[in-house]
């Protein structure tokens, strides 16, 4: 049990998951020190070579089957993986990213052929993945997504420009959101992955300066005239990149709360140690009333939070984890997420403000997470339409 009163459940604490939890929890001590950490960000983009690491950890593609030579594993893997980057403050290795929504789009709409040419080059880090949906003007109106695939015989011709791409200087199999007819809308949206080592016309833009998260190499792309080969579509058709977009959305946004509750748990325990050593007034700040009922607030608020994405967990284990409900786990815990750490930092005085200070950089890149991965509103439309 860590900061919060809150016991594993039944389904996460199985052996198994628990021998894997120590040695993820290695993996990160040893490869993804403060001083690595700081020098990503300084680079703006994670060393390549951790990639290759991770993949040889065993780490990647953590619950694709195994003859594609993953681990057989399953999404409380990548549960373990997650919770483990955020309680050792691991910012900005976009594994989750590539192994938890990017690779189920190939593993659930890929051919056979398509699995075995792409995952077990995911497993091994040799691709690095990214997925390709907002562009300068379509955000969260997917629908108005420009971007082109035109047929020409036995390839597409993709036209279009994207931004905002998590992986977007190091990935090499990209899943692009593209229009194969746009004059159907959302049913003319097809989801094509392109090889970049293998195409002419892909160019990477900036690596963009963030207010956070700066280790991580969110950047622009664009593809000019890019030929793939039509083999490259997701899906035995066109026009079912939509749908297969909101089957797998669900999973994200639970990613982002999976996320956001580890963070919180770590601002908290940086919090009360902190409070427990600093004093002003000749007593610890944790002696004041404000700061134990500002924490015991804190604690409550994000005990709540864990049962319920434990919840989710379950449900998606299960098969059952819903739009609306999925939407409630983001928008509801990232909200929280920036509470409780706007609050934390509060509890620190000056320090708080100093990069220096943990808790500092978890406000820094505690912010994106009510906009990404579908803005907070947009959350709240989903639920809305169940009511
Ligand atoms: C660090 C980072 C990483 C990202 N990674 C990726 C990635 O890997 N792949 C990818 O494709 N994208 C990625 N994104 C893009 C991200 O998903 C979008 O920024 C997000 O979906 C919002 O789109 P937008 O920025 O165009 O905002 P807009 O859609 O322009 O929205 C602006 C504001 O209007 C509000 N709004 C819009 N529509 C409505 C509505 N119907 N009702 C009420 N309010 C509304 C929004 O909530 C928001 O507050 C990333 C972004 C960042 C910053």
């Amino acid at each position: 049990m860590g900061v919060l009163n809150v016991e594993k459940p039944a389904f996460m604490d199985i052996e198994e998951l628990n021998i894997f939890e120590a040695a993820v929890g290695r993996f990160f001590d040893d490869h993804a020190t403060p001083a690595d950490v700081q020098r990503w960000r300084d680079n703006g983009v994670v060393d390549r070579k951790l990639w290759n690491i991770a993949g040889e950890a065993g780490l990647l593609g953590v619950s694709l089957p195994e003859e594609y030579g993953g681990s057989g594993g399953d999404f409380r893997h990548e549960v373990v993986i997650m919770e483990q980057m955020g309680l050792k403050g691991v910012e900005g290795f976009g594994i989750t990213l590539h192994n938890a929504i990017v690779a189920p789009y190939i593993n659930h709409y890929g051919s056979e052929e398509q699995k075995q040419r792409w995952l077990p080059r995911i497993i091994s880090g040799e691709l690095v993945t990214a997925i390709a949906m907002t562009e300068p003007g379509a955000g969260s109106d997917l629908q108005g997504v420009k971007t082109t695939a035109k047929k020409d015989g036995n390839h597409y011709v993709i036209n279009g420009q994207k931004t905002f791409i998590t992986n977007g200087q190091t990935a090499n199999l990209i899943c692009v959101v593209c229009k194969t007819d746009p004059t159907l809308g959302s049913k003319g949206t097809s989801l094509i992955m392109v090889e970049t080592d293998e195409v002419e016309g892909f160019e990477r833009g900036r690596n963009l300066h963030k207010v956070g998260q700066e280790s991580q190499d969110t950047s622009e792309l664009f593809f000019n005239d890019v030929r793939v080969p039509t083999s490259n579509l997701l899906g035995a058709e066109e026009g079912k990149g939509f749908v297969q977009l909101m089957q797998q959305l669900p999973q994200e946004r639970l990613i982002i709360a999976i996320q956001g509750l580890a963070m919180i748990e770590r601002a908290l325990q940086v919090t009360i140690d902190y409070v427990k050593d600093r004093k002003a007034f000749g007593q610890r700040i944790i002696d004041f009333q404000n700061t134990q009922f500002k924490l015991a607030e804190a604690k409550t608020e994000a005990t709540v939070a864990k049962v319920f994405v434990n919840h989710c967990t379950d449900l998606l284990m299960a098969g059952k984890l819903d739009a609306a409900t999925a939407s409630m786990a983001k928008y509801w815990v990232s909200d929280l997420q920036c509470k409780i750490v706007d609050e934390c930092l509060q509890l620190f005085g000056g320090y708080g403000y100093m990069t220096e200070y943990p808790i500092g950089q978890m406000y820094k890149d505690a912010r994106i997470q009510r906009i990404y991965g579908g803005a907070n509103e947009i959350m709240k439309v989903l639920i809305a339409r169940t009511l």
